[in-house]
């Protein structure tokens, strides 16, 4: 058997970790089983729906670089694969369950529920919901009474009996039926369908094998169960994945730090970085082994690496992968990925750098990929090379125990080697540095530390030597005279 499994959003909020989670694992599987990925737009809360939260789910996965196999945007054999198109469906289902007799009209008002609900709440009753009112009414009467009156269309839950599946993570699970949302409403009087509807409609009809979904929608599968079965239908295998925490084992929310896509990504994190991490929550692989691509994933994916404990959402853990991931990228990738944030910090002037400072930029890379954790710092730290710094305090430049002249002199004698500095690998400047340093009886990194800060403008700073060469000895000399004539006051 081939499988089909999907990623089903609501588009009622920005992408966060969950859902990427979710969707990550459902394409993982589908690849690793040589099965196909779907996604399907469950857009029929229309109060919450927002056009905004769309494209913010097209523009998360295009930037995580993941993508599906059927979907509203490049269609397949079962489309539409938007929820709001396929209203007439729904409608046909839920007529088909209430001339079964699986299914009833519901005529009760709005203010009628909430006082049952009231009412309910007041007294403590141990049911909470609609209290099955309608559930009597004649089936003939009731189809009269729909050609002029606004309705529902309710599902008639089997009383007495009990519900049993089979969660391929969590093991068997039984729910009585009495305990079960009491009959719930299929089709809206707007005629829109329900999430309960509208999801277990579509899934039968887009052929969907497995539904890898939140642990939250576990209470909702006896229900779906109980549709699949009025319906006649096989339902798909269900696996619930493990809860995502925060640290404090508190299911993850905005209280433990960023968690929507958006946010990370503002950030600086890369989006391998976050793939990485994200796919350990809730599966281990290999033991031992930590970085994964998209495909090495893809290849080792299944069901049962999947853990029934929750995970845990390490933030110190990802910015771990992330510094790792920003180490291990090549230069000119690097720098084009921190680009942006180089053009919105204003690195090159007012707007886009132009080639040379383009250039520059990647070969700024290996002087910061080291130590950077964040794509947002790599501009940060490179402010010195495309503007000159202010110069620093005299005392900046003063090395331990010495004194304002003993500096001026340090830094002289730094100036004299620039010329050949600049053309000279890491190793040849060190060795340049050193002679010098032992023939004038300095301290080697005495007569570093003023280079230093009249160069980068700070005591720390990325390499000097490779900084050195991408500024040029000309440039250099020019911010050293600066210095020099600040200290010499
Ligand atoms: N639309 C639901 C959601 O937003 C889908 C749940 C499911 O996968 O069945 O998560």
């Amino acid at each position: 058997m081939s499988i089909r499994d999907r990623y089903a959003p609501s588009p009622t909020g920005l992408q966060h970790i969950g859902g990427v989670r979710t969707a990550l694992f459902n394409y993982l599987y589908a690849r690793a089983q040589n099965g196909k990925f779907i996604l399907r737009l469950e857009d029929t809360d229309r109060t919450r729906y927002d056009a905004a939260y769309v494209a913010n789910l097209y523009d998360t996965f295009a930037w995580l670089n993941f993508s599906w196999d059927e979907g509203p945007d490049i269609g397949g054999e079962y489309k539409p694969y938007i929820q709001s198109e396929r209203t007439e469906l729904y409608k046909k289902y839920a007529e088909e369950l209430l001339a079964k007799g699986q299914a009833y009209s519901c005529f009760c008002s709005p203010e009628r529920l909430d006082m049952v609900r009231k009412e309910r709440e007041a007294s403590h009753a141990s049911e909470t919901g609609y209290d099955r009112y309608c559930r009597g009414i004649d089936p003939k009467e009731a189809a009269q009474r729909a050609k002029t009156e606004p309705c529902t269309i309710r599902l008639k839950i089997p009383l007495g009996a009990t519900t049993r599946f089979s969660d391929t993570l969590l093991g068997d699970i039984e729910w009585k039926n009495d305990d079960v949302n009491p009959d719930p409403v299929l089709l809206k009087s707007d005629g829109f369908p329900t999430y309960h509807l509208a999801n277990i409609v579509d899934d039968h009809l887009m052929k969907i094998t497995h539904v890898l979904r939140a642990q939250e929608w576990l209470s909702s599968t006896p229900l779906h169960v109980i549709l699949y079965k009025a319906f006649g239908w096989e339902p798909p295998a269900f696996c619930h994945l493990p809860m995502v925490m925060g640290q404090d084992g508190k299911k993850l929310s905005k209280r433990h730090g960023a968690t929507s896509i958006d946010e990370f990504r503002k950030n600086g994190y890369l989006p391998d970085a976050l793939i990485n991490y994200i796919a350990l929550l809730g599966a281990s692989y290999e033991e031992g082994k930590e970085i994964y691509t998209l495909a090495e994933l893809a290849e080792r994916f299944s069901l049962d690496k999947l853990n029934k404990a929750p995970a845990i959402f390490d933030y110190k853990k990802l910015e771990w992968y992330n510094a790792l991931y920003i180490r291990m990228m090549d230069d000119n990738k690097l720098a084009q990925a921190a680009l942006p944030f180089a053009i919105n910090m204003n690195l090159f002037g007012n707007g886009a750098p132009n080639d040379k400072q383009k250039n520059m930029f990647a070969q700024a890379m290996p002087l910061v990929k080291e130590r950077a954790v964040f794509l947002s710092e790599i501009p940060q730290k490179l402010t010195y090379l495309f503007s000159e710094p202010p110069v620093p305090a005299p005392e900046e430049f003063i090395p331990k125990k010495s004194t304002l002249e003993a500096a001026i002199k340090l830094l002289t004698l730094g100036r004299e080697l620039l010329r050949e500095m600049a053309h000279l690998d890491d190793a040849g400047a060190e060795e340049l540095v050193k002679v010098k340093a032992e023939s004038e009886q300095v301290k080697l990194g005495d007569l570093l530390m003023p280079l230093r800060v009249a160069i980068t403008g700070a005591r720390v700073s990325p390499p000097l030597f490779g900084s050195v060469r991408l500024l040029g000895a000309e440039s250099c000399e020019t911010r050293i005279d600066r210095a020099l004539e600040k200290l010499r006051g």
